[in-house]
């Protein structure tokens, strides 16, 4: 009998060559010091995406804990069904205020509020336009949407505005979709000429503001705040598991919207409800980061570090319009950027060294964290400048 699953073995060697492969295993808590690998290593994490520590944060877990004993381990059910609980709708509250909007509404990732959302409001009658950088799942909801769909190059207000032009009004809907701060280089999208287009031409817009949240703005509110931007039209999206500390994703807009997705969103109608930890974890974070604006200072002081440190390297950097924790440091292949992940872990720090197909070019991605020490950041700076050399 042949054997339906014959390609698996030929297709993971194909990865294997490809060096693709990677599974790096953490012990203990999250914090600015991790256990990596095996036997356990002390590290300095510069690969997280919990930029304020609030994944380990006293007040979140106790509130997870609480949750749990309060309202059990799971919400056994989908929200419209039995997995509605008064938490969801404290969160959602709370979220829609910090976000200065009517209403937002809680899935269980931010993968699932992207691609439920974007299926939601366009289909194969509309356009969506997107940034070629955008991160993979506002891809993914573009193509199970079955809208057209336009890549434009990354931050390049011209193409986009050239393809509204050119497709605009052979379409029903249009959704325009970007990163806000983009993941994989920490530089930010150019929201209001973006939001100035989207109003000429009657489009919608999504920011996945993944990066920007709890980070960005008074109050970590975000990249639109940051830059000074709002619009009742706007799509709010963003996650709960990165400054947030937690697991689960949000959309934030008019209640008009939220209760549009709350019937036409099929990755939140059929999904069970977010769990009382993650969602009471979540609604403590949200509490932290804007009663301690210290967190958020520190951070900010760290990143000017590393920013004024890697030019007295000589490391080019984007040009960066806001102090984003994420840095992008180019390498020329994927066998070479392994090789200097390899060399910064034998100095004490561990950096992600990411590869296609998940960015178009290697690179080192820094990503710094609120409780990263002065020491710290040096003492990056200094591997950095044994192993580059001026890049
Ligand atoms: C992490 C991330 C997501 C997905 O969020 P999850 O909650 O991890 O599913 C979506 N968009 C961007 C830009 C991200 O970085």
């Amino acid at each position: 009998m042949a054997d339906p699953f014959a390609w698996l073995k030929p297709a993971l060697e194909t990865l294997h060559r490809a060096q693709w492969y990677r599974q790096p295993l953490l012990s203990g808590t999250p914090g600015a010091v991790v256990s990596v690998g095996e036997p356990p290593r002390p590290l300095i994490n510069f690969c997280s995406n919990d930029y304020l520590g609030l994944a380990n944060h006293p007040q979140v877990k106790a509130a997870a804990i609480k949750a749990i004993d309060q309202w059990g381990s799971g919400a056994t059910g989908s929200r419209l069904l039995s997995g509605q609980r008064s938490l969801h709708t404290q969160l959602e509250r709370a979220i829609a205020q910090w976000k200065g909007t009517e209403a937002a509404l809680v899935f269980s990732s931010g993968t699932a509020a992207n691609l439920g959302t974007i299926a939601a409001l366009v289909d194969q009658r509309d356009l969506v336009l997107g940034d070629a950088y955008n991160h993979a799942c506002l891809k993914k909801g573009a193509r199970l949407s079955h809208a057209t769909f336009y890549e434009y190059p990354h931050n390049t207000v011209a193409a986009l505005a050239q393809l509204l032009k050119t497709h605009r009004s052979q379409y029903r809907r249009c959704l325009i979709l970007t990163d806000g701060v983009f993941s994989m280089d920490g530089d930010v999208a150019p929201l209001e000429e973006i939001l100035a287009l989207a109003e000429t031409y009657t489009a919608m817009v999504l920011v996945d503001d993944a990066h920007g949240t709890g980070v960005l703005g008074t109050n970590g509110a975000g990249t639109l705040a940051a830059l000074g931007q709002s619009s009742p039209t706007v799509i709010q999206m963003g996650t709960l598991s990165k400054a947030l500390g937690s697991l689960g994703g949000y959309i934030a807009g008019s209640q008009a919207l939220i209760t549009y997705l709350q019937h036409r969103a099929s990755t939140w109608i059929y999904s069970t409800g977010l769990s009382p930890a993650d969602t009471a974890a979540a609604l403590a974070a949200l509490e932290q980061l804007q009663t301690e604006p210290s967190l958020r200072q520190a951070l900010e002081e760290r990143i000017q570090q590393l920013e004024e440190g890697l030019q007295e390297l000589g490391c080019p950097i984007l040009p960066r319009p806001l102090p984003t924790p994420i840095f992008c440091l180019p390498a020329p292949d994927p066998a070479t950027v392994l090789q200097w992940g390899q060399k910064l872990q034998e100095a004490g720090c561990w950096v992600a060294a990411v590869r296609p197909p998940t960015v178009p070019f290697s690179r080192l991605r820094i990503t710094l964290r609120a409780d990263h020490t002065p020491e710290h950041i040096a003492q990056l700076l200094a591997a950095l400048g044994a192993l580059l050399k001026g890049c």
